[in-house]
């Protein structure tokens, strides 16, 4: 981070950072307003991105204030889309993955925490549409508030593709975050973006792009985890 911030103050290039909804941990506050400053784990097995990702906001806003490097810090939720790698282990690509296969849905503790999915050319817009603001150096959450559990994933994923994979329950991995849901009213306001693809065409772009690597003889087996 510091040698892109070097690089950036060097050629007086605008740098965009790529944040997180992590740095909101396992938020106490819903929906999350980016002044809310976080419940984050500082020791636990997701604590080198979640204080990773917050360390390098800090830096950031430092290279702005003491040379004046024009920076962005987009807070990007979980984004979904074509093109994501089978063994990514993300929830969608895991669960659509599982369910063209006719395998197992793997879904972690009892599937009652929340996510809210943004759409890849959403997410791809708002990153534009804040790289082209004239001068916004605040982070902003660039993502979807439609906030759906796990477990209603699971089942939306399973009618879209008509499997008949049947559920399973693992074991939730340590800080998972039990809700994440942004708030947007900053994009609105200063970006004049919010997203446009719901989560039925999101997801019915997301599986035919799947099933297509299927049909090619591309897609198979991937370790959940
Ligand atoms: N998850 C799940 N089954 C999977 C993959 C993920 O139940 O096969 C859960 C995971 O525990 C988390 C949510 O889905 O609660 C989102 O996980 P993902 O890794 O996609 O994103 P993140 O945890 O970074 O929000």
């Amino acid at each position: 981070m510091q040698n892109l911030l070097e690089l950036a103050r060097l050629k007086g290039a605008r740098f965009l950072q790529s944040s997180t909804s992590e740095v909101y941990g396992d938020p106490l506050q819903s929906p999350q307003v980016e002044d809310y400053k976080g419940n984050v784990n500082t020791y636990g097995p997701r604590a080198c991105y979640d204080e990773g990702k917050r360390a390098a906001e800090t830096l950031i806003l430092e290279y702005r204030r003491a040379y004046g490097v024009e920076t962005r810090i987009a807070r990007i939720f979980n984004t979904y889309g074509p093109r994501m790698r089978p063994d990514d282990g993300r929830v969608i690509s895991n669960f659509v993955v599982e369910a063209l296969l006719g395998e197992p849905i793997t879904i972690y503790g009892d599937g009652s925490q929340t996510r809210s999915f943004c759409y890849v050319e959403d997410q791809i817009d708002g990153l534009m549409a804040l790289m082209a603001s004239p001068d916004w150096h605040q982070p902003v959450n660039i993502g979807n508030p439609d906030e759906h559990s796990v477990l209603e994933m699971a089942e939306i994923v399973l009618a879209k593709t008509g499997s008949g994979s049947k559920l399973v329950f693992c074991d939730l991995p340590q800080d998972d975050p039990m809700i994440r849901r942004p708030c947007i009213a900053r994009a609105k306001e200063v970006l004049g973006w919010a997203p446009r693809v719901g989560l039925d065409e999101g997801l019915e772009q997301t599986i035919a792009a799947f099933l297509k690597e299927l049909d090619n003889g591309q897609l198979h087996h991937v370790a959940a985890q």
